[in-house]
C-alpha cells in the first residue's frame, strides 16, 4: 500500500514537472516567435500591419519598458552622431539633418501604455487628444543626437505627420522637451491630407533639395520617414514595435 502511494506521488510530480516544463517552453518559444517579429518589422520584411500581434502584446510591452528598447535608442543615436562627426558641414548653411518627431524626438509612451502598447488599432481622434495636450516626453538619446549635431553645425529640419493645426501644441511641447533652434518645422497642410507617409516626406524632401539643402542625415522610426525619394546620404531608423506608417 505504501509502495502504491509512493508510486501515485511520484507518477504526479511527474506531470506536473512535465506541465511547468511544457508551459515555460511555450512561453519561450512565443517570446523567441515575437522577438523575430519585431526584427523583421525593424527590418522592413513585414508587410503593412495594423495592431501587434495578440501573442506577442506582453512581449513589445516588456520590450518597450525594460532595457531594450533604450538600449536600442542609444545605439541609433550614438552611430548617427559617429557618421555626423566624420561631416564638415559647408558654410552656406546648406547641410541638413531632418528629424521626424513622433517616437523619434518626442515618445508617446505614456498615450501607448494606456492603450496597450501598439495592440489596439491606431484611433487618430484619441491619438490626437493626447498631441493636444502637449505632454510627450523627450526621447532622451534622441536629444542628445539633435544637441550634436546642432554643435556641429548642421541645419536642423523637423519633418512630422502631424497636421499644420497641432503647429502651436507641438512647439511648446518640442521646446519644454529641451528641442531648441531649428531651421524649419513642417507639418501636414490641408494639401497634404490623405498622402501616404512616404510620398509626403518625400516631396518635402524635394522642396528642400530644390532650395538648395543637402541631406546629409536623416531620423525617423518609421522607414517612411527615410525611404522615397530625395533621401539621405544616410539614414537611421530607430526602434519602434508599437505600430507601422506606410
Ligand atoms: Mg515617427
Amino acid at each position: 500500500m505504501i509502495r502504491f502511494h509512493f508510486l501515485l506521488l511520484l507518477l504526479l510530480l511527474c506531470l506536473c514537472l512535465f506541465s511547468f516544463s511544457s508551459v515555460s517552453v511555450s512561453s519561450e518559444e512565443c517570446w523567441v516567435r515575437c522577438g523575430a517579429w519585431r526584427v523583421a518589422g525593424e527590418a522592413n520584411n513585414l508587410g503593412e500591419w495594423k495592431a501587434v500581434p495578440e501573442e506577442c502584446a506582453e512581449y513589445v510591452k516588456a520590450y518597450m519598458t525594460g532595457k531594450g528598447y533604450l538600449a536600442d535608442l542609444d545605439i541609433v543615436s550614438k552611430e548617427a552622431a559617429e557618421f555626423a562627426r566624420t561631416l564638415q558641414p559647408a558654410a552656406d548653411g546648406k547641410d541638413a539633418w531632418i528629424f521626424d518627431i513622433d517616437e523619434t524626438l518626442l515618445s508617446n509612451l505614456p498615450y501607448y501604455a494606456a492603450h496597450g502598447y501598439g495592440l489596439e488599432v491606431f484611433d487618430h481622434e484619441k491619438f490626437n487628444d493626447w498631441v493636444e495636450q502637449g505632454l510627450a516626453p523627450a526621447i532622451e538619446p534622441s536629444l542628445k543626437l539633435y544637441e550634436d549635431v546642432l554643435n556641429l553645425g548642421f541645419k536642423v529640419i523637423l519633418l512630422t505627420g502631424r497636421s499644420e493645426r497641432h503647429r502651436s501644441v507641438t512647439v511648446d511641447n518640442l521646446i519644454n522637451a529641451g528641442f531648441k533652434d531649428w531651421n524649419q518645422l513642417i507639418l501636414r497642410t490641408p494639401d497634404d491630407q490623405g498622402k501616404r507617409a512616404i510620398l509626403y516626406k518625400s516631396e518635402k524632401r524635394s522642396d528642400m533639395v530644390k532650395d538648395g539643402y543637402r541631406i546629409l542625415g536623416n531620423s525617423g522610426d518609421q522607414w517612411s520617414d527615410l525611404l522615397g525619394s530625395s533621401v539621405s546620404v544616410r539614414s537611421f531608423k530607430l526602434p519602434n514595435p508599437m505600430y507601422y506608417i506606410p
